[in-house]
């Protein structure tokens, strides 16, 4: 299949939706998650499912899954949690941000 940002025919690895480090703010003390749904049909009873890994999809080939974790999943980490360029909660709708490259 055709890799969603090269366009090359080749092998397509599982792409993380959003970020892994993404989650970790709402991972509980055994690393787990809590995927609610709306539809009363999904999860058996549950009101929610305990996940161990966000979304995944076969989406990128390693070349560009390589490409966009080294130019911008990394750069995006450490300004938002390592740096926190960003406070946590926004104090107003709009708000400015400097030093990113
Ligand atoms: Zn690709």
């Amino acid at each position: 299949m055709a890799c969603k940002l090269c366009k090359l025919d080749r092998e397509l690895k599982e792409s993380h939706i959003i970020p892994k480090f993404m989650y970790k703010p709402i991972r509980d003390e055994k690393n787990r998650m809590r995927q609610l749904s709306l539809d009363k049909n999904q999860g058996n009873g549950k009101k929610y499912n305990l996940l161990q890994d966000g979304l995944k999809e076969y989406l990128l080939c390693l070349d560009c899954e390589k490409l966009l974790n080294s130019k911008y999943e990394q750069y995006f980490k450490k300004a938002w949690f390592d740096e926190k360029k960003l406070p946590d909660l926004l104090p107003n709708p709009e708000i400015k941000v400097t030093g990113l490259n």
